[in-house]
């Protein structure tokens, strides 16, 4: 169910402990008939989920989806139709997926599991996409959900121990059942497996504890609270930090550091305790877990991340978008080597990292683009607020000049030229202005037709000269209605307040005090203000 988007982001990291629970790492072992009838039964109920949101089941829900929809409906709340039409498409796209590695491992499915967990109809699609009334027949998706979490037939004879099960997980005794609903096709043709994944098809397939053993729920409860302090993290070095600390924790190693794998090489993002050799974390191990995807352990005699050897070493690949974009590396004294339920441990906690640092990038870029003028590309007002915040806090005791620059006679341009050629303008004079200014000064769209400098450290003759150049620039553009301008070109008029000890805030005013100074004396000018005290 885990659905990656900015609006869900923070549960994302959370569902990400079910998904990791239910099923082992992309590079970790091979998935168990278990864990592809869970992922089945994940994708199914993420889709129930959305389609009792959009109200698409017609107006007698059957209880067994309202259920589905009141556990988890938080992960859906505030999405609009457009949202939760994503949100059935994702669910589409990874239930084929599903459907596909059943089928892959030859595991025969009902054709209600078929339709329901494969992708809905490009009519009803259309339908949610147009907001038009769907009815989906509930009936098939109740008896779907109950094939795969509760319709095995009571078989005739008792059932032994489970036979499969995810890797450091032991699944919960088979209970004894009265229910002879329909036949699940999943298993039956597999002999002596079917014993194991009937226990497993009838285990929820997220978290809940019943039935585990006390070391399961630790680990589950040790996932869940990395998940939730990794959600609530809002960069990636916080969560590079977090990750390592909480995986050195679960596998109680005594060095641990985080490392980033991106396409300039190999870099240690966060570290604890002090064993790495961070110059040379490429050629060994590291490099060979980044190249292949492929979690290692082993006790080491010989290993260039490593300045203190022998050492019992593990790392585990954290894997998002298709390629391996860090390396959870945990290192204790080779007289503890780590085991088998370390490593499963580890490879489960892999992907709720790779989920908090994908809702982490992905709020990183929108936070990014909310900071820039779609129009010209500059940054915006919002960032100049928070920059001019900054440099209040910084008191850096040099001179900084802000001007304000106000585009002249504007809406005759575009009441001649039109909205479109008015756009065109303003983006001429936006890289007017960057063409002018010094590479360390900053250009903002402050709104409308006005722009805004930052010139930092900067005395009054200069700031003058940066400003005059600005209005000189803007002069020279040449666009087609320019002309026809009432000074004979397109101009603007500049103020100019020189912050010294006092806010920029104040400077910011009576740089616009300036500026219609300016204006007053017959624009295409620039007007420099005594600075603020
Ligand atoms: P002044 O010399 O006194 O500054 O005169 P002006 O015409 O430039 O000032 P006024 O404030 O009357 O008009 C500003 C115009 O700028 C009006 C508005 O339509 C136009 N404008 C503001 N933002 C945009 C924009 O994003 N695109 C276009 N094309 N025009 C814009
Ligand atoms: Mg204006
Ligand atoms: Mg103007």
């Amino acid at each position: 169910m885990n659905r990656p988007r900015p609006r869900v982001a923070a549960a994302a990291a959370v569902v990400a402990v079910a998904c990791a629970w239910a099923a082992p790492a992309a590079a970790g072992p091979r998935p168990t008939i278990d864990d592809l009838v869970i992922e089945a039964q994940i994708e199914l109920d993420s889709e129930i989920l959305a389609l009792v949101e959009l109200d698409a089941f017609g107006p007698e829900v059957p209880d067994v989806l309202l259920d589905v929809h009141a556990e988890w409906a938080e992960f859906v709340t505030g999405l609009d139709r457009d949202g939760l039409l994503e949100w059935v498409v994702d669910a589409d796209a990874s239930g084929a997926e599903a459907l596909r590695q059943l089928d892959l491992a030859d595991v025969p499915v009902t054709p209600e599991i078929q339709r329901t967990v494969g992708p809905l109809g490009q009519a009803d699609l259309d339908a949610i996409a147009d907001d038009r009334p769907i009815t989906i027949d509930p009936g098939i998706y109740v008896r779907a959900r109950g094939q795969l979490t509760l319709g095995m037939p009571t078989p005739a004879t008792p059932i032994s121990a489970p036979a499969v099960t995810a890797p450091g997980i032991t699944a919960p005794p088979a209970e004894a059942s009265n229910e002879t609903g329909p036949i699940i096709a999943i298993a039956l043709s597999l002999g002596v497996l079917a014993a194991g994944a009937w226990a497993l098809v009838r285990r929820r397939p997220l978290p809940n504890p019943g039935g585990r053993s006390a070391m399961q729920e630790q680990l589950f409860d040790q996932l869940s609270d990395a998940a939730r302090r990794m959600a609530g993290a809002l960069d990636e070095e916080e969560i590079a930090r977090i990750a390592i600390a909480e995986a050195m924790q679960m596998v109680h190693a005594r060095h641990g550091a985080f490392i980033d794998v991106s396409e300039f090489g190999l870099t240690a993002m966060a570290t604890s305790g002090d064993v790495l050799a961070v110059q040379t974390l490429t050629g060994g191990l590291l490099s060979r877990v980044a190249d292949t995807g492929q979690s290692v352990r082993r006790i080491a005699h010989d290993e260039p991340a490593v300045t203190s050897l022998p050492a019992s070493l593990l790392a585990v690949p954290v894997i998002g978008s298709g390629r391996v974009t860090a390396i959870l590396f945990l290192v204790r004294p080779d007289s503890a080597p780590f085991t088998d339920a370390d490593e499963a441990a580890i490879n489960r906690l892999a992907p709720i990292v790779a989920s908090a640092r994908g809702a982490a990038s992905r709020h990183g870029d929108a936070t990014a683009l909310s900071r820039i003028d779609a129009l010209t590309g500059l940054a915006n007002r919002r960032r100049l607020d928070e920059d001019l915040a900054a440099l209040a806090a910084a008191a850096t005791g040099r001179t900084t000049a802000l001007a304000m620059i106000d585009v002249d006679h504007f809406k005759h341009f575009n009441d001649r030229n039109g909205h479109t050629a008015g756009d065109d303008a303003l983006r001429a004079v936006a890289a007017a202005i960057l063409r002018a200014v010094r590479p360390r000064d900053r250009v903002y769209r402050y709104g409308g037709e006005e722009f805004t400098l930052v010139l930092s450290d900067i005395d009054r003759r200069e700031a003058e000269h940066v400003a005059e150049r600005v209005r000189a620039e803007v002069e020279r553009i040449d666009l087609p209605g320019s002309a026809e301008q009432p000074s004979g070109t397109l101009t603007v008029s500049l103020g100019v307040a020189l912050v010294e000890h006092g806010a920029p805030e104040a400077a910011l005013q009576l740089a616009d005090s300036a500026l219609y100074e300016a204006k007053s004396a017959g624009r295409n000018r620039v007007v420099i203000t005594e600075s603020v005290a």
